[in-house]
């Protein structure tokens, strides 16, 4: 944790000089429009950023081309190679609280959680994956005497990824990391909200010696250089972090231009499962309120469906209320704050466009919505819903925003067919003291990672991404290499 004072982030803020410009074969270069970064603390203009059409795009690509086809970085030596990650992520650790404090500005989170939990996990990603890269073994598979087979693995190319702003610098390293390890070259594109925190993560790999065109980072509007990422036929794979409805126009860009592959880790609707045999009721409630609450529900894995068994509900769900309460929503600077705003005012528009359809449909206001949300800015009170049944869009729609759904439900049978009954399967989680309980509902609930007794529990050597229309790929962990490496067969007559 970070003890910065309050007064002393807003001095920083107030002398904060951020790179503004694209970042591309190693040096910035500004060129095109320009797009103004918006804090939703108070509205203020942080900067001007210099704002991609295709030039851009296509210089930064021809330059994670060069830098792959003729440069140093894939032919570096894998020892080479998490020598360089290593410095990186050392400088990450030396400039952790401006890359906080610029999160935090630009995307609203509060300014100790991006410090905490944010950069933790970018330091942490960048090592482990350094660490990773002079450690995988290739194969050599018996096949018949006179003959020699080799199985490599190789770097897969120019790989694009487009990321939100939710976590901006940890979405970001869960692909950078593992495709720089792998040999890959990468242009990033973050998103409009949150492109000065990435700009600053390209000047400190600049500065840890990654090669010129190594690592890129292009601004831009997603419709204009997102879109031209897609379509590029520079691009070797495109790892995509979002929504479903943008995850789907990858799939066609891709389709479209060279089949280049496309990795989708997008949106959720995950379900708590709350069970009467919980090993703490009260614990179980905490966390659900903890889960939907935490960077303002601006999560994809947010367990923003509650379903609880009916002879609990009562106690579980006033419990929740209270939590709701009882957060400290305000200033993401203040080191007190326990929600900041959300991302900005037209997210906040489509929040309450939700919690005006959810109250229409008939699911019960417990607590929160339009009516209470503090003053200035996009901000919003933790809200939750009751009396919510499975056909209303409150429990089917993601709101990507701190608004919680609760269901109820008479058995276990019923619980994982109201969990399994979206669209969605990022997460899930079951409460319950039984092992052979918790281990039939594992197995039942069609989602990419599932929880017992926990949330958002979680550690680099394991897998996350989802099922169904959360997606395909998986980010963190080794499986992570294999979406930005080719296997090759050499076959060797003796
Ligand atoms: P978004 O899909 O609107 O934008 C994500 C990125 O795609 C941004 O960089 C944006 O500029 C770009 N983009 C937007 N429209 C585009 C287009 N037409 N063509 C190409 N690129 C385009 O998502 P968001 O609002 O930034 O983030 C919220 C979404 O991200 C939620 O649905 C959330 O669940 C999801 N998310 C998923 C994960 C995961 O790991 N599964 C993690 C975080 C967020």
């Amino acid at each position: 944790m970070t003890d910065v004072p309050y007064r002393e982030w807003l001095d920083r803020a107030a002398r904060l000089d951020p790179h503004t410009g694209h970042h591309i074969d190693g040096a910035f270069r500004d060129g095109g429009a320009t797009a103004p970064v918006v804090s939703p603390r108070d509205g203020a203009v942080i900067a001007r950023v210099a704002s991609a059409g295709s030039a851009e795009v296509d210089a930064a690509v021809a330059a994670a081309r060069r830098a792959f086809d003729t440069g140093p970085w894939p032919r570096l030596a894998p020892a080479e190679r998490k020598a360089a990650l290593l410095r990186w992520a050392d400088l990450v650790e030396r400039d952790r609280e401006t890359l906080a404090l610029l999160v935090s500005l630009e995307m609203g989170k509060p300014v100790g959680e991006a410090h905490g939990i944010e950069l933790r996990a970018v330091i942490g990603c960048l090592r482990w994956y350094a660490e990773a890269a002079d450690k995988q073994p290739d194969e050599a598979p018996r096949t018949a005497q006179g003959s020699l087979a080799l199985v490599t693995r190789e770097p897969a190319g120019v790989v694009a990824a487009v990321v939100p702003w939710n976590f901006p610098l940890t979405m970001a390293a869960w692909k950078i990391a593992p495709a720089l390890a792998a040999g890959c070259t990468v242009v990033l594109k973050p998103a409009e909200e949150s492109p000065l925190s990435a700009l600053h993560l390209a000047a400190l790999a600049a500065e840890a010696g990654l090669p010129p065109g190594a690592f890129n980072v292009v601004n831009g509007p997603g419709e204009v250089a997102g879109r031209a990422l897609g379509e590029h036929p520079g691009v070797d794979v495109l790892a995509f972090t979002g929504s479903t409805e943008v995850g789907r126009h990858f799939l066609r860009y891709a389709a479209a231009s060279n089949l280049k592959r496309v990795w989708l880790e997008l949106g959720g609707k995950s379900p708590n499962i709350i069970l009467p045999d919980a090993p703490d009721l009260d614990a179980a409630a905490d966390t659900a309120a903890w889960g939907i609450f935490f960077n303002a529900g601006e999560m994809c894995t947010a367990p923003s469906r509650l379903l609880v068994h009916r002879s609990v509900a009562s106690r579980v769900v006033d419990r929740v209320v209270a939590r709701a309460e009882s957060l400290r929503v305000g200033d993401p600077l203040d080191p007190a704050t326990e929600m900041g705003p959300l991302v900005s005012a037209a997210h906040h528009a489509r929040v309450l466009a939700h919690i005006d359809a959810a109250r229409a449909s008939g699911a019960r206001l417990r607590t929160g919505g339009p009516d209470t949300g503090t003053a200035d800015g996009p901000y919003l009170s933790p809200t939750v819903f009751d009396q919510v049944t499975p056909d209303m869009p409150i429990a089917r729609e993601e709101v990507f925003g701190p608004v919680l759904a609760v269901l109820e439900f008479d058995d276990l049978d019923e619980a994982i067919t109201l969990a399994n009954g979206t669209d969605y399967g990022l997460a899930a989680a079951v409460w319950t003291s039984d092992l052979s309980t918790a281990h039939r509902a594992s197995r039942a609930l069609r989602a990419g990672t599932v929880w017992v007794n926990c949330y958002e529990e979680g550690d680099m050597s394991v897998p996350f991404g989802g099922v169904k229309q959360s997606g395909h790929g998986r980010d963190k962990s080794l499986h992570a290499l294999d979406k930005y490496t080719d296997l090759k067969t050499t076959w060797i007559e003796l």
